[in-house]
């Protein structure tokens, strides 16, 4: 590949993800803002908006890949602090860094921390109102196991909710957005962590993504109905929305 980087299979993927994110979990929060230039907070309000959580102690949403909390807390927030959101993630460095966010904002009682694989959730059928996911699908190594086990876990009338980067669709900004992807990204992440490679292996996900009709395809194939997407800046990233009815 352009980076040097082996292909990397089912089996060898996940491994190489959980480094990166053990390796970052402390400055994930100050990346985000550096490689998206703010971007990520706007693109995940929106993603809230269109949610809309109703401000229902019963509402409960999984947040899969749930990282730090951003989406989570978010959720809790919008509905006046009533719903409830279980954060998921593979990774216990980035879940503790989000649940000593969660305490210092005082919303811990809303929230619990899960480390599982979005690959094998351990819940019941049915148990969820909403299951989102935000810029974390990209990194499971078998996505359409992931969207299987997503619906599986949603209540019926439940909904699908994933943020993700996707194919920029503007002419000139897609230009602009290699440049600073192949180049600024990595030599950020060098900056701030010491260390090149997660964010080379970042932007290399990326590319690799399916764009915004074939990942519709992919949730309409898991059993989703009403599947749609909205692209955010051009297409730099993208929300995929589906129904389970
Ligand atoms: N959702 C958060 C956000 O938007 O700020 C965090 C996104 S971060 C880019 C991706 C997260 O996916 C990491 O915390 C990583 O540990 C998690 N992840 C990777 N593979 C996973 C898997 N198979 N199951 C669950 N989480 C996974």
């Amino acid at each position: 590949t352009s980076f040097g980087f082996r292909e990397v299979g089912t089996g060898e993927k996940q491994p190489l993800v959980n480094d990166v994110f053990h390796k970052v979990a402390k400055r994930y929060d100050i990346m985000n803002d550096v490689m998206s230039a703010g971007l990520h907070r706007v693109w995940k309000d929106a993603m809230i908006a269109a949610l809309n959580p109703p401000g229902r102690e019963d509402y409960r949403v999984l947040d899969v890949a749930g990282g730090t909390g951003d989406i989570a807390f978010r959720i809790v927030e919008r509905s006046g602090r009533k719903a409830h959101a279980t954060v998921l993630d593979i990774n216990g460095s980035m879940l503790s860094v989000g649940a000593e966010r969660a305490r210092k904002k005082g919303i811990e009682a809303n929230l619990d921390f899960v480390e599982a694989n979005a690959e094998d959730l351990p819940f019941a059928a049915n148990s969820f109102d909403a299951y989102t996911i935000a810029f974390g699908i990209r990194n499971v190594p078998r996505i359409e196991v992931a969207l299987k086990e997503a619906y599986r876990v949603l209540k019926r009338g439940g909904r699908l909710l994933v943020l993700e980067f996707s194919e920029v669709e503007m002419p000139l900004l897609d230009r602009f957005y290699d440049a600073w992807s192949f180049n600024a990204i990595p030599k950020f992440g060098k900056l701030i962590t010491g260390d090149d490679a997660p964010y080379q292996y970042l932007v290399e996900s990326i590319r690799k993504f399916p764009n915004q009709r074939d990942f519709a395809a992919m949730i309409r194939d898991a059993g989703f109905a009403r599947v749609s997407f909205t692209n955010y800046t051009g297409g730099i990233a993208a929300l995929h929305s589906g129904w389970k009815i």
